[in-house]
Order: structure tokens, then sequence, then C-alpha cells
């Protein structure tokens, strides 16, 4: 099985009262795993950077490394600026900077019009404070002009001074080596971390997959359909799915895995488990 790699894992912040009792206890079992660092979403569904920023103190101080994400779609230059110095004062040095995406695609945009103004702000106002992650999408961003387009975005975030991306998740190994090797050839040769979904929900998956461009195969999409609610078996599917997509993506040479947890921790040990990387 795969070499030992370095692993990370991300959370949302809890909505609720059940959700933070949750994430507590998962958090204790994924401690156990020692990942090199989790990250906290931001925005997404709905959440507030309070909530980011609160999840992210909850796990440094249990003494585990952490990052917040950090969005700058509709923010202005003196917001951003204020919010990085509340990361620095927090003791923060690891941030995943996006763009994000507009509430409905309403609202306006901010003083950062791409995720690539972000970095370079960052930059220019911190220099090597943090550690920068960025996005990157193996099978295209939905909003892309062109395929060639979108990679030449990200390679103006590495240009812009990101240190390591993290993929959109996906099923398909080919896309993701063909990104990275694209990247390479335009000179933008940080490290990109495959971005991994263990498959928890297959109705979730399918519905979030849609709206961020990800492809779900169809020999695997009509597998999940077929089993219907047989959970046991989409289980066994699943974890064998991902778990052999990680094994490939190690062996051939990606730098590490960062799990979309979606909260749980069941799925994700058993994949670390099988891939006997802990
Ligand atoms: P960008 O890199 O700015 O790209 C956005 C689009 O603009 C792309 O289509 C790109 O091709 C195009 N583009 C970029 N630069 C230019 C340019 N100069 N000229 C023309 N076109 C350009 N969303 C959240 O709300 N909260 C989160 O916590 C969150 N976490 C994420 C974590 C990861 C690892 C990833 C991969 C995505 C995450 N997202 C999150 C989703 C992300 O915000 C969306 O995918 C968003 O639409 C794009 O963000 P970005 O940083 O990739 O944007």
């Amino acid at each position: 099985m795969s070499k030992p790699a370095p692993i990370s894992f991300e959370f949302f912040p809890p909505k609720t009262p059940e959700g933070a009792k949750k994430l507590e206890q998962v958090r204790r079992e994924l401690y156990a795993l020692k990942p090199d660092f989790f990250s906290v979403t931001y925005g997404a569904g709905g959440s507030k950077q309070d909530g980011t920023l609160q999840t992210v103190q909850t796990i440094l101080a249990d003494g585990h490394r952490a990052a917040p994400h950090f969005s700058c779609i509709s923010a202005s230059a003196q917001s951003v600026r204020q919010q990085l110095q509340i990361f620095k004062d927090a003791g923060i040095n690891r941030i995943v900077a996006l763009r994000g995406d507009l509430p409905s695609g309403r609202g306006t945009f901010g003083e950062s019009r791409y995720a690539s103004d972000l970095v370079a702000f960052i930059r220019q106002e911190t220099a090597s404070h943090f550690h920068i992650e960025v996005g990157c999408y193996p099978e295209i961003h939905p909003q892309a002009k062109t395929a060639h387009a979108d990679l030449q975005a990200y390679a103006t975030k590495v240009k812009a001074g990101a240190s390591s991306a993290i993929t959109q998740h996906f099923y398909n190994t080919d896309a993701y080596f063909r990104f990275v090797d694209d990247a390479l050839a335009m000179g933008a040769d940080i490290p990109i971390v495959p971005g991994i979904m263990p498959i928890i929900n297959s109705t979730q998956l399918m519905r979030f997959s849609n709206a961020c461009g990800a492809e779900i195969p169809r020999w695997i999409r009509l597998r999940l359909q077929e089993f219907g609610d047989d959970t046991a078996s989409i289980r066994t599917f699943s974890l064998d799915v991902v778990t052999d997509l990680c094994d490939q993506l190690l062996t051939a040479g990606a730098p590490g895995l960062h799990f979309y947890t979606m909260n749980q921790s069941v799925a994700t040990t058993e994949i670390i488990k099988r891939l006997s990387l802990k």
C-alpha cells in the first residue's frame, strides 16, 4: 500500500449546538491520526467568519495546526486587512485563500476580483507570515471561459505568492495528473494536494458535485443508484472506490491528501487505515 504522506482534514463550522457537540467528538477521533493540519471552511452553506475563527481557535488550543478558509468575493481591502490582523493575533499562520461565490449569484464584488488578487494582497500586507493554500480544479472551474484560461488563472495565483494548492474533489486520476503536468509546464510548481471526498451520502454528493463542476464517473453514479437504500453496499463500494483512488494518487506521486470530511470521521478514518498511512 501507499507510502506515508501528509494528510489534512477539512471541517465546516457547526451551525447548531448538536453540530458542535458532534464535531467535538469527530475532532478527537481525527486528532489521533496526527494530520498535518485541519482547515475550516468559510461562508460555505451560509456559515459566518466568526464560526470559522472559533473552530480554528479550538483546534489550535487543542495543540493542532489549523487554517481558516478566507474568501474575498465581496470584501473591502480594509476588511481583509482587519481580518488578516485578527488571524495573526490568534496565532494563525496558514490560510486557504479563495475568491468564494456570490450568494445565489447576487451581490457585489469586493476589491479583490479573483483569488489571485487576494493572494497578492495577503503577500503585500503580511509578507511571508502566512502559508497560503489556494483552490484548483483538475476538472475545470465551472465559470472558467476555457480550460486553458482556468489553468492560467491558477498559474497567476501561484505567481502572486500561493504556497500550495488543494484541488476540488474528483474521482478521475487522469484529470489530476494532467492538471499537475500542465501547471508545471507553465512554471506553477507548488505542491498540488488532491482533495478527497469520501462518499458518505450519494444524493448529497451528486448535488454538490454538479454545482462545483466535479464529475462523478458514470460507473460510480450508476452503481450508487442501483444500491438504492442498501447502505451497507454503498458503504463497502464507496470505501473501496475512494481507497483505490487515494492509493493510485499516492503511488503516482501526489504530495499528500486533503480530506473533505463533512464533519464525519468514520469513512475518512477507515480509508486512512486501509492505506496504512497512520
Ligand atoms: P479564482 O481562482 O478567483 O477563480 C474563479 C473563477 O475565475 C475561475 O473560473 C477562474 O478560471 C476565473 N478567473 C480567475 N482569475 C481570472 C482572471 N484574471 N481573469 C478571468 N478569469 C479569471 N467556497 C466558500 O465559499 N468557502 C470555502 O470555505 C471554500 N473552500 C474551498 C476549498 C477548496 C480547496 C476549493 C477547491 C474550493 C473552495 N470553495 C469554498 C469554493 C470556491 O470559493 C469556489 O470554487 C469559487 O467559485 C472559486 O474560488 P477560487 O478561489 O478558486 O477562485
